[in-house]
């Protein structure tokens, strides 16, 4: 069993397997690395991050 931990532990938010590069993709905040499920039709640059209140990212 290979157990891979990454440096981003954050709490409260899991890994849910099944995420990646897929078409819909991930918003990340530039600031404190907080990741989001991008929203179709909403450019991740219009979100803030919940944590920081930076502007999102694209992955
Ligand atoms: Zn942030």
């Amino acid at each position: 069993m290979a157990e891979v931990r990454e440096t981003d532990t954050r709490p409260g938010r899991g890994r849910r397997g099944g995420f990646g590069l897929g078409p819909g993709g991930e918003c990340i905040c530039p600031n404190c690395g907080t990741k989001l499920t991008h929203q179709r039709g909403v450019p991740c640059y219009q979100h803030k991050c919940p944590k920081c209140g930076a502007m999102m990212t694209r992955t």
